[in-house]
């Protein structure tokens, strides 16, 4: 026994030398990770003003002018904030708030008219961070809806009011607070006279293909914006109208976590737009996080197989914007156009409106 103890002790001195040798290589690949973690990432911003027939045809170049300016004058607030330092949380809210208060879209001012002429709007954020969600659904005198859904998230105990409840929690936490009218714009009260008058027709002359193509249309213009800050932190917001003519208290996708907003830090953050009774079966914004969580896919080809495939089988329309944890971004849509725009830590600045 004597004979072999030196062996032992030399075996066990090899062993320790080996395991210090481990450990320095986990020690080094720590201390990369670290290095990774604290190196500012590179920052980026897309934002959407809603998908549909979206054509050139249709538009004058003075419309098209407007357009262009409003988004750009939007994702530069955004984008100012985010080479500043700050937060892909407010960078989301504010650029929505310079979409909400254009009466181009279908947000805020502006906004599509329920079956009564009124103005009812939905919005949700969510930071891609904690997981922390906010959401207001059919508030009639908030005037930046996607404020009120970020006091929510971080001022509340809750996800999610709905109705006079929220507007009187608005108010009470001292958000700008609006008559119902402020919404009201003049081609908006046209464009519900217009559809009325189709519902009735319809009625009468089971006018059906022709009804539907009027409904399709009736609910585009909602805006998102998604971000990325230097932090690594993504944030994503969606504000709208809703859907034009809607009654009874309908919601749709927008204000609802999973289904037009999601944001998580480990995967994307994604704003939706379309159709959204489909955007609410389709679980879409929360479905490109999952593709790409348990299916490692890309945020391109998850955006693909759900705009492109899942919703379009359904039966729905629309599109999506999306930045992933890298800054990747996506606009992915399925209709003749989306509102669109994106810009870069470099300042690259796009613009698109109709499909190229
Ligand atoms: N998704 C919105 C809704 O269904 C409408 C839109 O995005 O245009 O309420």
């Amino acid at each position: 026994m004597k004979s072999i103890a030196p062996i032992f002790l030399v075996f066990f001195w090899l062993l320790s030398c080996h395991q210090s040798q481990n450990q320095g290589k986990i020690d080094q690949g720590f201390s990369s990770l670290e290095k990774l973690e604290t190196k500012p990432k590179s920052f980026a911003i897309v934002i959407h003003g809603g998908a549909g027939t979206i054509l050139r045809e249709n538009m004058s170049a003075e419309q098209e002018r407007q357009y262009r300016d409003k988004l750009e004058e939007a994702i530069k607030v955004g984008h100012q904030i985010l080479k500043d330092g700050g937060s892909s949380l407010d960078a989301v809210e504010r650029t929505i708030n310079v979409l909400e208060d254009s009466p181009l879209f279908n947000a805020g001012k502006g906004a599509v008219l329920t079956n009564e002429g009124t103005a009812e709007l939905d919005a949700s954020i969510m930071d891609g961070k904690t997981l922390n969600a906010g959401a207001s659904a059919g508030t009639k005198t908030v005037k930046n809806p996607i404020s009120l859904a970020r006091v929510i998230m971080e001022k509340s105990p809750h996800v999610m009011m709905a109705s006079q409840g929220a507007d009187i929690y608005a108010n009470e936490q001292g958000l700008s607070i609006v008559d119902p009218s402020y919404f009201i714009v003049e081609n908006r009260v046209q464009s519900l006279k217009r559809l009325q008058e189709a519902e009735k027709k319809k009625k009468t002359s089971q006018k059906q293909g022709f009804y539907d193509s009027k409904i399709k249309d009736s609910k585009f213009g909602t805006v998102g914006c998604v971000a990325l800050d230097k932090n690594g932190n993504l944030a994503a917001g969606t504000s709208t109208g809703g859907m034009m003519n809607k009654r009874w208290g309908r919601v749709g996708d927008s204000p609802i976590i999973g289904a037009g907003t999601y944001a998580n830090n480990s995967t994307c953050g994604v704003s939706c737009t379309g159709w959204g009774e489909f955007f609410i079966r389709g679980m879409v914004a929360y479905d490109i996080s999952a593709l790409m969580a348990y299916k490692g896919m890309t945020l391109k080809e998850a955006a693909k197989e759900v705009i492109q495939k899942k919703v379009p089988e359904m039966g729905g329309d629309g599109g999506l914007i999306a930045i992933d944890k890298t800054g990747e971004v996506v606009m992915e849509f399925n209709t003749a156009g989306m509102f669109r725009a994106s810009m870069n830590d470099q300042g690259d600045l796009y613009i698109g409106m109709f499909s190229e």
